[in-house]
């Protein structure tokens, strides 16, 4: 196959599978994400949860990785968010998912570039690379005040990945911006409710909710400012007028089966979430959190948190009494 005909059907392959932006790029080192990494680190704003700061040289050189690799292309595929206050217990996201459609899209796109002839693996939420950095490179979407990728009409309700290809390959899909969209604009920036966005593109990633609920240890300030977030925040993105359009009804989670699913079963439905040492008890403490931080329990919902007040886990019955006692006797 001609290379603009593969091109073509690579296009038409992201489209098929939902793709709303792409864009390509030769594989060079991404400098200026690898200064702003050292630079959060050295401020001590970065958070170890955020695996790239681990080792900001190697994910700002994917071709160390792959020595046979030219070029890349980066891929956004959407997801709504709630219409609601932009507080959902679970980040959009994760509820629906979004990163194993990105891996089926990914895997769909490395097969076809390998069956016409050209090397290629796929790239996403991993320790070696920087995806905001090979988007922006890219041109697949702008960096919002928020320091996410936004594209038009999504807003940053978009995930993000990369296929690296031995070949550098000509790819373009989706919609530029014509001007600015924050020009006059610190919607995210107010909206956060840590004020974790200190200025323009600048996270204080510690004090991001997202990352505080994927910490093993909680502060009484931590289990405060969280909120009834169980994973993830969506506030910020959700703030943004950028994709206001494609927000949805979203499904609430269902809190009170988690809280009472055997390990198994919890991981089966939440495994893709950053658990810290894979330890189900993080995932039931947030829930309970939660929980005492709304004030209020549905029926089903006091039940499994007496169920684990029975619990051999001592840490599981410690949260589950606290939240009740707290919803009984008020914090
Ligand atoms: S994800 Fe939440 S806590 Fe983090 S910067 Fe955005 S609004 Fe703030
Ligand atoms: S809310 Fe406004 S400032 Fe923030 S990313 Fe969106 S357009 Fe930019």
């Amino acid at each position: 196959m001609i290379q603009r005909d593969l091109e073509r059907g690579l296009v038409e392959l992201l489209v098929d599978h939902g793709v709303v932006a792409a864009g390509s790029a030769a594989l060079g080192p991404l400098h200026f994400d690898a200064h702003q990494a050292r630079l959060r680190v050295a401020a001590g704003e970065a958070s170890a949860a955020h695996f790239t700061f681990r080792n900001p040289e190697r994910a700002s050189a994917l071709v160390n990785s792959y020595p046979w690799a030219r070029g890349y292309i980066s891929i956004a595929l959407a997801y709504a968010t709630s219409q609601g206050d932009g507080v959902a217990s679970v980040a959009a996201y994760a509820a629906q998912n979004r990163y194993d459609d990105l891996r089926r899209v990914l895997l769909s796109a490395t097969e076809f570039l390998g069956h016409e002839g050209v090397r290629a693996v796929s790239v996403y939420d991993a320790n070696h690379a920087f995806d905001k950095g090979l988007a922006r490179r890219g041109g697949v979407g702008f960096v919002g005040r928020h320091s996410l990728v936004m594209v038009p009409k999504f807003g940053a309700r978009v995930v993000l990945g990369s296929i690296v290809t031995a070949k550098e390959l000509n790819v373009s899909l989706g919609q530029h911006f014509r001007v600015d969209p924050c020009r006059g604009c610190r919607r995210c920036i107010d909206a956060c409710p840590t004020a974790a966005i200190v200025a323009p593109g600048r996270v204080i990633a510690n004090r991001c909710i997202a990352d505080v609920l994927q910490r093993e240890s909680w502060s009484r300030d931590d289990r405060r400012s969280v909120g009834v977030r169980v994973y993830g925040c969506d506030t910020c993105i959700d703030a943004c007028p950028v994709g206001w359009r494609s927000r949805l009804p979203v499904e609430e989670a269902p809190l009170a089966r988690w809280l009472v699913a055997d390990d198994e079963h919890l991981l089966m439905e939440v495994g893709n979430w950053y658990i810290p040492r894979r330890d189900t008890y993080f995932v039931r403490r947030n829930i309970a959190n939660a929980l005492r931080n709304r004030g209020s329990l549905t029926l089903a919902e006091r039940g499994a948190l007496a169920r684990l007040c029975l619990s051999d886990d001592r840490r599981l019955r410690r949260e589950a009494l606290r939240t009740l006692l707290a919803i009984r006797w008020g914090p």
